[in-house]
């Protein structure tokens, strides 16, 4: 299987379905084949090697990433908020790449197109021949990681990777006319490939938000009729906190309502909960590297850990949930061995839609099949996976290792903090000490010393920040990921 042959399903079988944008004008299976094969050709006429993407969320994105396919050639969305110096040294390692964006001048010296003009060019040239069935073991898609731990790196995901992600995670056509999604994550994130692939194959609408507020979202949502739709940790904490602010609950046609990417606080869940009283919650977690989604966190299992009078079923709304049927998870200690259940350890992934590897460094995935994901965490008695954070972000204070995650825990507990992030900070006498950077809620004061006496009392001395420092907001990625260099670099020399 390969992305060719998806659009032709989608083409084929839902060819009068609005599939891509408004539900008046949008862009039909069989439109968003014609457009995709008219992209594919003027790649293939052009000589290229790669279709990049430079530019916001819209209709334009699927049909690039099924040109790119069809040219056979990998598809390669960049973060329209690179610096110059970032984009030109991306640009630099591409031999040959045609660009579509509506800042060309940002790409000095590369062949470039419009997104308009790409998405009206003429139908008249025949589908690129040599591409029509490209590989399975082709590279369908690149994607930059986001650098929060170490510099970026180019993901590489083949056409069988993502094949096998969007296979193992829906049916074709299964789902009403009626349904929409709604698309508000990066264009350049490997959530807006996953659910372009797994919306249009099951046969849902897409409709993408391309500035993200809360407002607009929720706005959109009604006037779309949306039922589905997928945002970031940082989007779903703006959208409950505006709904707080009106007084309002979330639309009752929301049936589902995904979030993923990066850590989440467990307070903005269970008010989410409480405004969407309608929606089905769903957390994803998952990587570049494994194609998206490898364990979620459903609709039933939210309702049963909110409502759950067992403190092990309660905790579940602090997790991930289980792996994906088409996917394993283990937990594995020092010595590779899979740790007992509640034992932190290194999470490992293998499945079929696990790539697990980079332009720059070639595949990481063991010869037993295992990914390493870099990630901490521990599987409950139930399979449920709790995910403590990234093995580099681990502080190693006087020779104790510590996980952020759980002083973060504590610390978001407390009724003055809003957000907070932990981080290890370089230092003479313990190798590292305890930075905590906390956000205030609004109106309210955050006092250093009863915050670390609030962590002392619930943790390990050992465990308690040497040092609050207090901020208007913490610095993110716009998947919400929190920037923890950044933080150790404002008290570096503190
Ligand atoms: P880099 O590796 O350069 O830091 P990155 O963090 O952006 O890049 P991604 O593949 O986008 O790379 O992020 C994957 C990571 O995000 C996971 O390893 C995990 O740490 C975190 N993550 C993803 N989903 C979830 C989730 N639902 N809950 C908690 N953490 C998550």
């Amino acid at each position: 299987m390969n992305l060719a042959m998806i659009l032709d399903m989608v083409a084929d079988g839902m060819a009068d379905r609005v599939l891509v944008g408004d539900r008046e004008d949008g862009l039909t299976g069989a439109g968003l084949r014609a457009r995709a094969t008219a992209g594919g050709a003027h790649v293939a006429a052009t000589g290229a090697d790669r279709l990049v993407y430079l530019g916001g969320n819209g209709p334009v994105f699927p049909v690039a990433l099924f040109a790119a396919a069809l040219a056979g050639v990998p598809f390669l969305p960049l973060n329209y908020r690179l610096s110059a110096d970032q984009l030109a040294e991306v640009m630099s390692r591409q031999d040959a790449p045609l660009v579509v964006t509506d800042t060309p001048e940002r790409t000095p010296g590369a062949r470039t197109i419009g997104v308009e003009e790409f998405l009206r060019l003429p139908a008249d040239r025949p589908a690129p021949q040599p591409s029509h069935e490209p590989d399975p073991d082709a590279i369908a898609v690149l994607l930059m990681t986001s650098g929060t731990t170490a510099a970026p790196k180019s993901a590489v995901l083949r056409h069988r990777h993502l094949a096998a992600y969007v296979l193992g995670s829906v049916e074709f056509g299964s789902v009403a006319e009626t349904d929409a999604t709604l698309v508000s994550v990066p264009p350049y994130h490997i959530a807006a490939v996953a659910n372009a692939l797994s919306n249009l194959y099951s046969g849902r609408r897409i409709v993408y938000l391309d500035r993200f507020t809360a407002a607009g979202w929720l706005d959109t949502v009604e006037r779309e009729g949306v039922t589905h739709a997928m945002v970031v940790p940082t989007m779903l904490a703006r959208i409950v906190a505006e709904l707080r602010a009106s007084g309002r609950t979330g639309p009752a046609r929301l049936r589902s309502l995904s979030y993923g990417g990066a850590k989440i606080a467990e307070e903005v869940v269970a008010e989410a909960l409480r405004r969407f009283p309608e929606t089905g919650f769903v957390n994803a977690y998952g990587l570049t590297e494994t194609a998206s989604s490898v364990a979620v966190l459903g609709p039933d299992d939210h309702r049963e850990a909110a409502a759950g009078s067992d403190p092990a079923v309660r905790a579940r709304l602090g997790s991930v949930g289980r792996a994906l049927p088409s996917v394993e998870i283990e937990v594995h200690g020092a010595d590779g061995r899979p740790c007992p259940p509640g034992e932190v350890g290194d999470i490992v992934v293998r499945g079929e839609q696990v790539a697990g590897e980079y332009v720059e460094a070639g595949s990481v995935v063991r010869e037993d099949g295992w990914f390493p994901t870099r990630d901490r965490g521990y599987l409950d008695e139930g399979g449920f996976l709790f995910v403590r954070g990234r093995a580099d972000d681990t502080i190693i204070r006087g020779g104790e290792n510590i996980a952020p995650a759980e002083i973060e825990d504590v610390l978001a507990r407390h009724e003055a903090v809003l957000e907070c992030a932990v981080a290890g900070v370089p230092d003479l006498e313990w190798g590292q000490r305890i930075a905590a950077f906390v956000v205030p809620r609004p109106g309210l004061r955050v006092e250093a010393a009863v915050l670390r006496e609030w962590v002392r009392e619930r943790l390990r001395g050992s465990k308690t920040p040497d040092q609050i420092v207090v901020l208007d907001e913490l610095p993110t990625t716009p998947t919400g990921k929190v920037l923890r260099r950044e933080l150790v670099d404002m008290v570096r020399e503190g």
